[in-house]
């Protein structure tokens, strides 16, 4: 399956990215992720894009398109993938269009996750990652065990630098001015999947499950 998770920041992306792809065995591409990895390494392309993800603006389309497209033609890829957090404006999507195009692939749905602004400054700032894994958590949502120590892998939770009130507002303003755009854009198109965000995860996983097993079928 060919899929892009789709929702303002904070909605649950990442969340549910883990156990669909665990259920579909497909390949997780999260430009965020893909733009912290390389931060840490410290190439020249994530110190770049820190200047922007500090400031909750979006990484220059050139950037954030090439390394989406190059991601697309790796094998794995090739029994399906999800895409979370990209596209994120609609010259994106359309970029998006022209590489599924060329590829000779289709998507086969768009999980569009909705979940109010107010609960998502909370869901934002009471984040915690995985230094290890990058699994997430939430010191009141979904607190790990221990203190800090990832359930997983023991790793070292943190918390993101731009995981704070003003930047989470600074990225829900960014959101509705050049992301919403894009439900329009995928409901055109037929493949838009309306799943309610604002429930316990497992709720909004069952939804999405629901979905999509009606596209495998
Ligand atoms: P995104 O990838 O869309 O930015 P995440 O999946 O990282 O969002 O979720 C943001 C925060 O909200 C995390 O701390 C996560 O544990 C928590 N969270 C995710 N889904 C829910 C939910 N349904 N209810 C409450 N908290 C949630
Ligand atoms: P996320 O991990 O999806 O919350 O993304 C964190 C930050 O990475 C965003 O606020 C942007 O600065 C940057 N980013 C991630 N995906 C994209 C994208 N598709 N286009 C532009 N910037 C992106």
């Amino acid at each position: 399956m060919r899929l892009i998770l789709l929702g303002p920041p904070g909605a649950g992306k990442g969340t549910q990215a883990e156990r669909i792809v665990e259920k579909y065995n497909i390949p997780h591409i999260s430009t965020g992720d893909i733009f912290r990895a390389a931060l840490r390494e410290g190439t020249e392309m994530g110190l770049k894009a820190k200047g922007y993800m500090d400031k909750g603006q979006l990484v220059p389309d050139e950037i954030v398109v090439g390394v989406v497209t190059e991601r697309l033609k790796k094998p794995d890829c090739q029994k399906g993938f999800l895409l979370d957090g990209f596209p994120r404006n609609v010259h994106q999507a359309e970029a998006l269009d022209k590489v599924t195009e060329k590829m000779d692939i289709k998507l086969d749905g768009v999980i569009n996750v909705d979940v109010p602004d107010e609960e998502l400054v909370e869901r934002l700032t009471g984040r915690r990652m995985c230094k290890g894994c990058g699994a997430s958590f939430h010191v009141k949502f979904k607190p790990p065990k221990v203190r800090n120590v990832c359930d997983s892998c023991g790793g070292e939770l943190y918390q993101r630098d731009d995981d704070t009130v003003e930047t989470a507002k600074d990225r829900l303003e960014v959101y509705h001015s050049q992301t919403s755009p894009l439900i329009a854009h995928y409901d055109k198109q037929g493949i838009l999947l309306n799943i309610n965000g604002n429930q316990d995860m497992e709720n909004v996983f069952s939804e999405v499950t629901k979905e999509l097993d009606k596209i495998a079928e």
